[in-house]
């Protein structure tokens, strides 16, 4: 989804940047060759300061709002329903559909497929030709027999490029949907939804780069062999599932970040150096999981966890730190289990 926003945002700046041109192109025009009335002066004049006003609202949408806010979104699509209409304007006042704006049309047309698709876009095609056919009968005088080529052309480029336009952009959304679906499943374990062991080690690797200082965390189920031998695997599964949940729940991506290290061993980073701020969230998670009931409604069970953690405080490298976690959660076994012990 990033991937999108990020291509539509650079095609947005792209048309901003179309928009700031035209406008002073096409005052030139109509200044040199469309000028005929006063009523003509007054269109251009309005038509100006509604274009300059938009313009200046999408540039602080485009570069002072988030991709994601409300102001930004707005302001982008409304853009499709403004380049319709300066389209309109513009093409009326520099000569109708002879106008050496025209090719707006094209604009307008690529811009609506941009948000809406095949759909959007040839929406945006019958309203554009809707707009011509109205330009034809109010400002050309009618339609001719001599111009029917030239329009029907028209009509049949607009059709064109609307399709076009509309096929590129879908192809290019499905691209993306495949892509996120496809890292989903390279960066995601299927039955937990937490990070895969390979989204460890890269993970790892980064947060080394980024920060000296870290907590890592390694965790085990206890008794877990049993919960299978006595439940079944399924059950095992919807355990394993939980806690996943859970761990997802409390340990938001500004704080750390969770993986399923393998079968019923977690691994927990978190971005602190601080050992009470990391207890005081790793002991929280213990008794929310010791609330947790599993089983069936005649037979109950609860679960608990041992932890082992660390932080790191030398120039540690991978291996050495999950080792290091690795034999501190032995020792949280060794002790009685249902705990965390640090080291
Ligand atoms: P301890 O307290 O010492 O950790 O005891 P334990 O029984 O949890 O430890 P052990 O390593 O002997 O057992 C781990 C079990 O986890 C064995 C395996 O069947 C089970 N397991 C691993 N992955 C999965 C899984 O994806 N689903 C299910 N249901 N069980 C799994
Ligand atoms: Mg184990
Ligand atoms: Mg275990």
């Amino acid at each position: 989804m990033f991937a999108t926003r990020k291509s539509d945002h650079v095609l947005e700046t792209a048309y901003s940047c179309v928009r700031w041109f035209l406008v002073p192109t096409s005052t030139l025009l109509f200044f040199k060759y469309y000028y005929h009335t006063t009523l003509d002066l007054i269109l251009y004049f309005t038509l100006f300061i509604f274009a300059i006003a938009y313009m200046t609202g999408t540039e602080i949408a485009l570069h002072r709002s988030p991709v994601d806010s409300m102001f930004y979104r707005y302001m982008t699509r409304i853009g499709v329903v403004m380049d319709y209409l300066t389209f309109l304007a513009v093409v009326s006042l520099t000569g109708g559909t002879h106008s050496p704006l025209y090719p707006i049309a094209y604009l307008v047309l690529l811009h609506a497929s941009l948000y809406w698709s095949l759909i959007g876009a040839m929406v945006a095609t019958c309203m554009v030709i809707i707009g011509y056919i109205g330009i034809v009968l109010t400002i050309d005088g009618g339609f001719t027999l001599g111009e029917m080529p030239r329009h029907l052309f028209n009509f049949a480029f607009l059709i064109m490029i609307g399709v076009i336009g509309g096929i590129i952009v879908s192809r290019e959304r499905k691209h993306f949907v495949e892509k996120d679906i496809f890292e989903n499943l390279a960066k995601k374990d299927y039955l937990t939804g937490l990070y895969n062991h390979r989204s460890f080690q890269e993970h790892i690797r980064e947060t080394m780069v980024k920060q000296q200082r870290f907590a890592l965390v390694m965790g085990d189920i206890d008794y877990f062999k049993k919960v299978n031998d006595q439940y079944g695997h399924q059950v095992g599964d919807a355990v394993l599932r939980s806690i996943g949940t859970l761990l997802d729940s409390m340990i938001s991506s500004a704080y750390g970040r969770v993986f399923r290290y393998g079968g019923e061993e977690f691994a927990i980073i978190l971005y602190t150096q601080d050992q009470h701020i990391a207890s005081d969230l790793l002991r929280q998670f213990m008794d929310k999981l010791r609330e947790l009931e599993f089983g069936t409604e005649q037979e109950k069970f609860h679960i608990t966890m041992s932890l082992g953690a660390t932080i790191r405080d030398k120039e540690q490298w991978t291996t050495e730190l999950v080792a290091t976690a690795d034999s501190l959660l032995y020792a949280a076994k060794e002790q009685g289990r249902d705990r965390i012990v640090w080291g």
